[in-house]
């Protein structure tokens, strides 16, 4: 090791964690807390906590739609079956923060359901009792709620419960969905008591002036994180920035090391401990380089296979967006003239549009069944209230 530290020019940590999406932020802050165990975090991206599209929650809508490459891996995905072999953006978040600093805000627990399913595959970690204790944990809620027990107040995730007053557009589309439906209204979607239905206020990862709230800002902030990406008070944390990961070194079978890019020089870093890939969706990517992936593929590509594991980089799913455009007043406004940072009108709304498979029988309680097997938190957003983005517009 020793040896290998002095080749490295020294770079030798306990871990080296690949990303600073919420994964890689929070285990990061998490390994160092104990102010002992050294820890090098490798971001491809750059630090744009600063620029105006970042901060300013009002571009959340235009960022998501349009993948500006300053923020933004540049990818698409392959055709896929069922929808006539279309293909789709597959990106995320190319900066600090990673997704949550591009993402649409929107904080939305899973489901128990959902809880319940990854406790069979990956253990009682998962369960929904511990996963909510882990959420109260990590938020500091401020808005409204029935169920306090269902929130945490002193976490470093700021959640801002939006419009507090909501607009006569809002009321009338939850109305509407009442009416459809069959489904009160409900007050905090994040509650696990709280029964399905449609909402007029989002919980979003936003301070409580409105400003964007991301793995960034709440997890590598100035009290953990300097200006020279070096851990303050003592904490043993490194953040390399434009610092994109190539492969993870192996010795045998034990992974002991990154190979990294950084601005035009591949230099290499050591872990005693770990290597942590929190890379997001390229992390499958990165195990391939690494040589864990299906066999026949690394060998395909030169590749010198470490562990073969035909499931890298197969069966990712990713979650549809659909629209459908509604006439309305045009008196209405869709958000609060106080509160553009609310971002959107109301939700609780099925994801798959209405009109691909709308049930046959139009009955009440037919449309009560499918609403209850199709709601997935879809959301109203109105046009005019997306802010024209101008990529000049950092501050
Ligand atoms: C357009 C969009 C909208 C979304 N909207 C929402 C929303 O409203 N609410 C919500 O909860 N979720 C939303 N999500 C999803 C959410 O942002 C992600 O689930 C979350 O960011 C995943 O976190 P992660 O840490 O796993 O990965 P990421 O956030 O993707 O972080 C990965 C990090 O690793 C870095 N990285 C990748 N490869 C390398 C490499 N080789 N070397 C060095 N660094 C590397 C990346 O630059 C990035 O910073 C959205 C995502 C997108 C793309």
């Amino acid at each position: 090791m020793r040896d290998r530290q002095r080749k490295s020019g020294g770079l030798t940590f306990d871990y080296i964690v690949i990303g600073t999406g919420p994964a890689g932020a929070v285990i990061a802050k998490i390994l160092t807390d104990d102010k002992k165990t050294t820890v090098l975090v490798l971001e491809a991206g750059e630090n744009k906590d600063r620029d105006r599209p970042i901060r300013d929650s009002t571009f959340a809508p235009e960022l998501e739609e349009q993948f500006f490459a300053q923020y933004f891996w540049q990818g698409e995905g392959v055709p896929q079956e069922g929808v006539d072999e279309r293909t789709f953006e597959w990106t995320t978040g190319r900066l600090t923060g990673g997704g949550s600093s591009i993402n649409g805000e929107q904080y939305v627990r899973p489901t128990a359901a959902v809880l319940s399913k990854w406790q069979r595959l990956l253990g009682p970690i998962w369960s929904p009792r511990r996963a909510m204790q882990r959420f109260k944990r990590m938020e500091r809620f401020n808005g409204e709620t029935s169920n306090a027990q269902a929130h945490g107040f002193h976490g470093r995730i700021d959640i801002r419960q939006a419009p507090r007053n909501p607009t006569a557009m809002a009321n009338k589309l939850v109305s509407a969905i009442e009416q459809a439906t069959g489904f009160d209204e409900i007050l905090d979607y994040n509650d696990p008591k709280t029964p399905l239905g449609p909402f007029t206020r989002w919980q979003l990862f936003q301070k409580p002036n409105g400003r964007r709230e991301s793995s960034s800002t709440a997890f590598l902030s100035s009290d953990i994180v300097g200006p020279s990406s070096r851990g303050v008070n003592g904490r043993k944390l490194n953040v390399f920035f434009k610092s994109t990961a190539l492969r993870v070194l192996f010795q045998n079978k034990r992974a002991v090391g990154v190979e990294f890019l950084k601005e035009g020089q591949c230099l290499r870093a050591y872990a005693r401990k770990k290597v942590i890939i929190s890379a997001g969706i390229n992390s499958a990517q990165l195990l391939m380089l690494s040589g864990i992936g299906p066999a026949a593929e690394l060998k395909a590509a030169g590749i010198p296979i470490v562990f073969p594991n035909p499931n890298v980089g197969k069966r990712l799913r990713n979650h549809t967006l659909n629209f459908a455009t509604f006439t309305t007043n045009p008196n209405d406004t869709p958000l609060p003239a106080g509160d553009p940072n609310a971002l959107y009108t109301g939700g609780g709304v099925p994801t798959r549009s209405l009109t691909r498979s709308r049930p046959t029988a139009a009955g009440r309680t037919t449309y009560r069944d499918w609403f209850k097997r199709h709601l997935n938190c879809g959301y109203f957003i109105s046009e005019a209230e997306k802010p024209r983005f101008n990529t000049h517009s950092e501050q």
